[in-house]
């Protein structure tokens, strides 16, 4: 290989790294973005149970069924908000505390904030 070929090879190796980079940045916003919609759908939903339970309430009658229809649908976008935080952990190379939700590198056992002790099963038992 000659010299010339040898730098092209390295710039078009550099391209590429600079690609896959990018391309990870658009997918990790995407997914904050995703995880940000799903919080707001499910404060809306928390919103809608309050509402439900308040007219129950002063109607003096509880409609139950509603309630948990709406409870399921919460538990749903909690589950896949889990996924899309997996997913974002994954690309980012970190793990997120349980208790304070400081990001720590993905070999860390300990927590760098809070000192919790960061067990690897708890990012796996999700799955
Ligand atoms: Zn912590």
């Amino acid at each position: 290989m000659t010299m010339i070929d040898d730098i092209k090879n390295k710039v078009a190796e550099t391209a590429k790294n600079a690609i896959k980079k990018s391309n990870e940045i658009v997918e990790i916003a995407k997914i904050n973005l995703a995880i940000g919609d799903s919080q707001s759908r499910i404060n809306s939903l928390l919103r809608d149970v309050g509402k439900i339970i308040y007219d129950a309430y002063k109607a003096g009658d509880y409609f139950a069924e509603e309630i948990s229809s709406k409870c399921l649908e919460i538990d749903e976008i909690v589950d896949n908000v889990n996924n899309l935080r997996k997913k974002l952990c994954q690309l980012k190379n970190i793990k997120i505390c349980p208790q304070c939700e400081k990001e720590n590198e993905r070999d860390a056992c300990f927590c760098s904030r809070c000192g919790y002790r960061i067990e690897d099963e708890a990012e796996d038992k999700m799955e």
